[in-house]
C-alpha cells in the first residue's frame, strides 16, 4: 500500500455512521464561531449577519429540494427531526380533534416498516405504547424493499401519517418513495407521508414535489458537513405542531437558538453536492468490484438486501461461522474502519432489527459486515481491504472451527 485516504492514513469505510467535513465548508462556517457570532433573534447589526447567513443556508436546502424556504425548519439533526415530524403530527391531531380521549376507538393509524431507523421506530412504538396510535409495520422482505400493494392495503380511514424511509443505513436499500407519495396522495391527500432521507440526500434525486412527500428529515454530517445540525422539510398546510416549547425560532415550529456555524455548514455541504454528481459512477464501479470479488472469492459469504436497488456506496455482507464484531477488530487493526450495521446500536449485543426484517437467523445476523465508501475511496483502498478481508475471514473461521473441534 502506497496511499492510504486523507483521513489518518487510514481506510475509512463507514461513511454511513459519518463523513469528515469537507474543508470549503469547514472554511465557510468558521467564521461563525468567531467575528460573526451573532445571535439570528437579535435585530443590532450582530444579529443581522448571522439571519442573512442562516437564509442564505435556508435558500441553499430549498433550491436543493425544490421547496419554498419557510419550509424549510432547522434541527439538531434527523433524530429531531424525525421525532418533530411523527410527534408533531399526533400532536396537532389531538388538538384539532375535540375529543382527544386516548381511550376512545378512534385513535389516529400509522403506518411504518419494521426496519427503520431507532429514531423512527422507537418513536413511533412509544406513540403506540402510550396508546397514542395504531401502527402498521409493513414487511420488507428478503430484498429488503416495500410493496407498493402492502402500502394501499395498509391504508385505513384514521390513517393520518405514513413514515418510510428513503435509503436504509444498514443495507442501502432503496424504496420507491415516488410511486408510495403517487400511491398515498391518490388514495386520500390528507395523510401526510414523511421520509427520512438521511442517507439519500447524497446520491438520489430529493425533489420534494417528485417525491410526492409531505416531510423529508436529513441530518448534516452525512453529507460532508457538520454533526449537530439537520433539516426537517415540511410542506405549507401540512397540520404539525411543535413539540418543543420556548422560543419562537423556526416559524415557531423549532424553539431554541439557532445552531449557526452548523446551519452555515449543512448549506454549504449540499451546495456542494451538485459538484458530486460526477463522483457517484465512479462510487458504483467501486461498490460492485468489491461485491464481486468478495462474493467469488470469500466462500459462504452473502450480500445482505436487494444487489440492484441499493445505495451506491453501501455494502452490507453476511459471512458463515464468522463474528461480525470480531471481523472488525481484526479490519481496523489493519487500518480500516468498517461497522457491523447501525452506528446507534453498535454497542448492544441484540441482532440488528434491519436483518432480522429481511428473514435471517440471528445468528446469520451476528456474521454480518457493513461497508459504506465515500467520494474519496479508491480502488487501491477497496484492494487492500479485500486482500485483509480474505484473511480475517479465513482466520476467524479456523479459530472457531478449532474451538468446537476441542469441545467436541
Ligand atoms: N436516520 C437514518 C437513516 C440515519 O442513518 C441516521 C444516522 N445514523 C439517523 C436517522 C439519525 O441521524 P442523527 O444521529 O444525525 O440524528
Amino acid at each position: 500500500m502506497t496511499k492510504y485516504n486523507m483521513y489518518n492514513k487510514k481506510i475509512y469505510l463507514d461513511n454511513a455512521a459519518t463523513t469528515p467535513t469537507d474543508p470549503e465548508v469547514l472554511k465557510a462556517m468558521l467564521p461563525y464561531f468567531s467575528e460573526k457570532f451573532g445571535n439570528p433573534m437579535s435585530i443590532h447589526s450582530f444579529g443581522q449577519e448571522a439571519s442573512e447567513a442562516i437564509n442564505k443556508a435556508r435558500k441553499q436546502v430549498a433550491d436543493f429540494l425544490n421547496c419554498n424556504p419557510e419550509e424549510i425548519i432547522f434541527t439538531s439533526g434527523a433524530t429531531e427531526s424525525n421525532n418533530l415530524a411523527i410527534k408533531g403530527i399526533i400532536k396537532k391531531y389531538f388538538y384539532l380533534s375535540k375529543d382527544s380521549n386516548l381511550s376512545a376507538s378512534g385513535k389516529p393509524h400509522i403506518v411504518t416498516t419494521a426496519f427503520e431507523h431507532h429514531c423512527v421506530l422507537e418513536t413511533i412504538k412509544f406513540l403506540e405504547k402510550s396508546g397514542q396510535a395504531e401502527i402498521t409495520y409493513l414487511p420488507v422482505y428478503e430484498e429488503g424493499i416495500v410493496k407498493l400493494e402492502d402500502v394501499k392495503n395498509a391504508l385505513r380511514p384514521n390513517t393520518i401519517l405514513v413514515s418510510i424511509m428513503y435509503v436504509n443505513n444498514e443495507i442501502g436499500t432503496v424504496q420507491p418513495i415516488e410511486e408510495i407519495g403517487k400511491l398515498i396522495k391518490s388514495t386520500n391527500d390528507k395523510i401526510s407521508f414523511h421520509t427520512d432521507a438521511t442517507q439519500a440526500v447524497n446520491y438520489f434525486n430529493c425533489d420534494v414535489e417528485k417525491l410526492n412527500v409531505d416531510m423529508l428529515s436529513f441530518s448534516g454530517h452525512k453529507i460532508y458537513g457538520p454533526k449537530g445540525v439537520g433539516v426537517l422539510y415540511i410542506k405549507k398546510g401540512t397540520p404539525i405542531s411543535r413539540i418543543q416549547d420556548g422560543g419562537e425560532q423556526e416559524f415557531g415550529l423549532r424553539a431554541g437558538t439557532h445552531n449557526v456555524p452548523g446551519i452555515v455548514g449543512l448549506g454549504a455541504a449540499i451546495a456542494e453536492i451538485k459538484n458530486q454528481k460526477s463522483k457517484i459512477k465512479n462510487i458504483v464501479s467501486l461498490r460492485d468490484y468489491l461485491i464481486n470479488r468478495v462474493l467469488k472469492e470469500i466462500p459462504d459469504s452473502y450480500l445482505n438486501g436487494s444487489k440492484e436497488k441499493r445505495s451506491p456506496n453501501n455494502i452490507n455482507f453476511r459471512f458463515d461461522n464468522v463474528e461480525g464484531e470480531s471481523l472488525i477488530m481484526s479490519l481496523d487493526m489493519e487500518g480500516i474502519a468498517a461497522s457491523t450495521g447501525s452506528a446507534c446500536s453498535s454497542n448492544t449485543l441484540e441482532p440488528s432489527h434491519v436483518l432480522l426484517s429481511l428473514g435471517l437467523k440471528p445468528e446469520q445476523c451476528h456474521g454480518s459486515l457493513r461497508l459504506s465508501l465515500g467520494k474519496d475511496t479508491t480502488r487501491e483502498e477497496v484492494n487492500y481491504t479485500i486482500d485483509k478481508l480474505k484473511e480475517a475471514v479465513e482466520r476467524l473461521r479456523s479459530i472457531s472451527g478449532k474451538v468446537l473441534e476441542e469441545f467436541n
